[in-house]
């Protein structure tokens, strides 16, 4: 069994603020070993449930937060970015048998954490078909497009609760989550064994429970913080201006979504 592990840092336990997730601010290389200690708990978990090879997608900011060293054996892991549209689930194919999300965080103009945001802090809402999305939302996307089931998800309490109204047969552990500018974690112990016992559940049983159905049309909102990066995005082929900061998108394949985001976001 073949498995793929999308890490990122913000739904990471104890990541607070942004300095923590910068390579070299203050705060960052204990988020980094947190991070370090969820993936390896997640392959673990993995690796208990059967998977025989398993790929980790360093899926943060440059890319460049996680080394071989971190890993259990018998791990692959990919780091900084091939600029291909599947993102933070680059090199995802049907020959795995799922796909695992750690430290996945809430959206963009939500209250779920003070790190809340949608791929880029350039942007200030993201909506697709009227729903705020997460990054959750564009990899769960991402992987039905593929036709790979999504099977587990950490991060902050509310891409918890996402995930379960995505599909409530996805294993979920919230190892946090926001109030205000604050957020309230478990201990790190406790959020390591979670992950790794949640991982080992997810992959037991019927994958095929969690697929998520993919819609037959997108209609994508896009609202930047500054207007000139609207007024060049909707320059994108079948992009449209639609208010001094917002761009329209629409399409029937969810990978010219993908490509959109890829050029405009
Ligand atoms: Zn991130």
């Amino acid at each position: 069994m073949k498995v793929y592990v999308s890490a990122d840092i913000e739904g990471i336990a104890g990541v607070t603020h942004w300095d923590e997730t910068e390579i070299g601010k203050v705060g960052y290389e204990a988020a980094r070993r947190q991070l370090a200690a969820e993936v390896w708990a997640a392959c673990e978990g993995a690796a208990e449930a059967g998977a025989r090879e398993i790929l980790v997608k360093d899926a943060h900011d440059t890319g460049r937060n996680l080394t071989p060293a971190d890993l259990p054996p018998g791990t692959e892991l990919h780091r900084g970015w091939g600029s291909h549209p599947l993102a933070m689930v680059e090199g995802l194919d049907p020959s795995f048998a799922g796909l695992i999300l750690v430290g996945y965080h809430a959206p963009a103009g939500s209250a779920g954490s003070p790190l809340a945001h949608t791929l880029s802090p350039q942007l200030h809402a993201l909506t697709i078909n009227d729903h705020p999305a997460a990054e959750l939302l564009l990899v769960a996307y991402s992987a039905a497009y593929v036709g790979v089931p999504l099977l587990f998800v950490s991060g902050d309490a509310e891409t918890c609760a996402e995930a379960q109204r995505l599909n409530p047969h996805i294993v979920t552990t919230a190892v946090k989550r926001g109030v205000g500018g604050a957020t309230v974690s478990l201990d790190a112990g406790r959020a390591v064994e979670g992950i790794r016992t949640g991982v080992a559940a997810a992959l037991t049983g019927d994958p095929t429970r969690c697929r998520i159905p993919l819609p037959k049309k997108f209609s994508v909102e896009m609202t930047y913080r500054d207007h000139p990066r609207a007024y060049r995005a909707s320059f994108y082929p079948g992009a449209s201006l639609t208010e001094p900061r917002s761009v329209r998108f629409a399409a029937s394949d969810f990978l010219d979504v993908l490509r959109f985001l890829l050029f405009a976001a």
